[in-house]
Parts: structure tokens; sequence; C-alpha cells
């Protein structure tokens, strides 16, 4: 009954939004949590540490599962552990292509083979693409045989995904996906990754916008920065800001930009924000760096920084560095491989 009461208030304050500004959720209405699923570091001796991420983002009503892990046991383990009901979210969000963020989408198929999924379009990505067929020169004076589709293509050619029957719908450019609910999406400029494209969720509340990100190939201040389109007040980041081999200098500037420029209030970095950068994080916010290990609830209720457990969690252990070290080598994501390439043609100059 209570349920009831308090769904038809939701129900009532979400109308009055919509007549005052039909994409900012109530305050009233955005209490709920992320729920950190996979990271390398937590304390929550029921959950698995390996590298990757994957949160379940609970706001305005709707269950969000953003990213899906690294290996697709340790994900159902994890999800098992947190007693999480696959096939009662809304809507899966991949934030990019990597497979630290990817691995356990096949059991999220497995529980829910329908879901909803959202995923970058990138041409020829592991996500499925398509182009029209005027993308390649025709020569008209070949023999049928010696064209392609005997010279007749569709008009718009389809290119597959690894995941053939699943619901997934690609998006190319930022997207208001539901009331309030933003995917960014932006490209990344960096070496190793560059032409990668990354979906990030904002989620625009009355107290600023919720701001969840995967690994932040295109930048965590340039993501930031389009999230502020949405609304300047930015209430809290939670995710990678893929620090994770960043010198001193560039994370003193990148967190400056979150903290100076644009006026982050509450940070809840994990994946690969990076070891160091968690330390400068925890010295600028203080109170207002959140801790997000693996197992984490993070309330979103109004003052979403006065509530939850904060400051530095237990340091990694050696054992995970030298993971991430290894998969670091193995794609050079971080561009650790063309430093050292470009560090070795120095040195013969
Ligand atoms: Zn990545
Ligand atoms: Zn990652």
């Amino acid at each position: 009954m209570k349920l009831r009461t308090n769904l038809l208030l939701a129900a009532a304050l979400a109308g009055m939004a919509a007549v005052v500004a039909p994409t900012r959720i109530a305050a009233a209405e955005s209490g709920g949590q992320i729920t950190i699923l996979y990271d390398a570091f937590g304390t929550d001796v029921a959950m698995k540490k390996d590298w990757g991420f994957s949160a379940l983002v609970e706001i305005s009503g709707k269950r969000i599962l953003f990213d899906t892990g690294n290996d697709a046991d340790i994900f159902a383990a994890n999800i098992k552990a947190k007693n999480i009901d696959l096939t009662s979210i809304d809507f899966v969000v991949l934030s990019h292509r990597h497979s630290d963020h990817m691995a356990g989408l096949n059991h999220v198929l497995r529980v829910n083979p329908t879901v909803k999924i959202y995923a970058p379009r990138e041409g020829f990505g592991i996500y499925g693409s398509s182009l029209p067929s005027s993308f390649y020169r025709k020569d008209e004076s070949l023999p049928p045989e010696m064209r392609y589709y005997d010279g007749k293509p569709p008009e718009v050619m389809k290119f597959g995904t690894a995941w053939q029957r699943a619901n997934i719908e690609l998006i190319d450019k930022t997207t208001e996906i539901a009331p309030g609910i933003t995917l960014l999406a932006l490209v990344s400029d960096a070496p190793g990754t560059k032409e990668l494209k990354e979906l990030s969720l904002a989620v625009n509340t009355s107290d600023g916008v919720v701001l969840v990100v995967g690994c932040s190939h295109p930048g965590i201040e340039k993501i930031v920065e389009a999230a502020t389109a949405i609304n300047p007040r930015i209430r809290l980041i939670a995710g990678g800001f893929h620090l994770v081999i960043a010198s001193d200098e560039v994370i003193a500037k990148a967190v400056s930009a979150l903290k100076d420029t644009f006026k982050v209030e509450n940070i809840a970095p994990g994946h690969c924000t990076g070891e160091p950068t968690f330390a400068a994080l925890k010295k600028a916010y203080g109170d207002r760096y959140l801790y997000a290990g693996v197992g984490t609830s993070l309330p979103l209720g109004p003052g979403v920084g006065s509530v939850g457990r904060r400051g530095e969690g237990p340091a990694l252990l050696e054992d995970d560095l030298a993971a991430y070290r290894k998969l670091a080598q193995r794609e050079d994501p971080f561009g650790i491989l063309r430093a050292q390439q470009q560090r070795t043609r120095l040195s013969h100059l």
C-alpha cells in the first residue's frame, strides 16, 4: 500500500516535473542507487574482484545495467551475490567494445534474451553496423559475375554482430533515450584507441546530473563537458576515468578540471581511474569522494554526498596491478606500447 502511495506520489511529481522541465527528474523521484558489480578493488567479501566494470544504476524508477564486466562467470557470481534479478532490468548500456566491459553480456542474454541493449555504432563493430551501399565505387563496365551482388546491391548493407539475436539498438550520436536519461556518444582520439566510440550515461535530476562512465577513452573532461550541455550542475560521476598510467601532471590537470572548472560535486571513481588518481581525487574531494569498490552501493538521495561510506578504500593488491599491466600490454588501450615504442625510437636518435 505504502509502495503504491509512493508510486502515485512519484507519478504525480513526474507529471509536475514534465510541465516545468520535461527532461529533468524531480528530486523526490531521483533517489535510488548505483551498485558496483564489477571492479578490481573492494571490501565486500561476497564479491569477486577482477579487472573490468559493471554497475547497476537504479534511478528515476529505472534499473539500468551499465556494462557487464570482463568474465561472464565472475559477472554471474557477482550478480548472484547481490541478488540481482536480470529479468527485471529495463535496459543495458554497453559503453564500448572493450572486453572488460562486455564479456558478461552472454550471461545477461542467457537470463534475459530480449532485453534492450544500447551500444555504440561503429563501422564493422562487434555490436553490428550498417552502411548505404552507395559507399563503394561501382564499375558498370564489368560483367555481373564480377560485380558485388551481381551489380544490384541492397540499399543498406548490414554487418554482423557477435550477438545475432540480441535486441541491440546502436547509438550514433548523443541521444535522450528516456525522459532525463541521455547517452552521451563521444569518440576517442587517444593513441591506441583512436576512433573508438564510447557511450556514457547522464541522468538529469533536479539536483544535477548523475554521470556514469565506463572507461572514458574520449577523455573524462570531454565527457563532463558534454554532460554540462544537459545541465551545468554535475552532481556525481561514477566509473572509470582512464588515468591508470597518467603522469602526476596529467592527473593534476584532470582533477583541477573536474573540481574547479566543472565544479563536479561528488566523485565515485573506479575501474581505470588509477591508484594515483584515487589518491589525488581523495585529497581534492575529501568527504565528497565516495568510495566505490566492487559491491558498494552509492545512495542517490538528495544530498548524495551526505550518506554512504566515504574515503579511501584499502590499497590495491600487487596482484591486481600485475594483472592490469598484463592486460594493458595485450591490446594497448592505454597507449603503453606506443609510448614505449616512442621512447625506444627517441633513444636511438
Ligand atoms: Zn576500454
Ligand atoms: Zn575498461
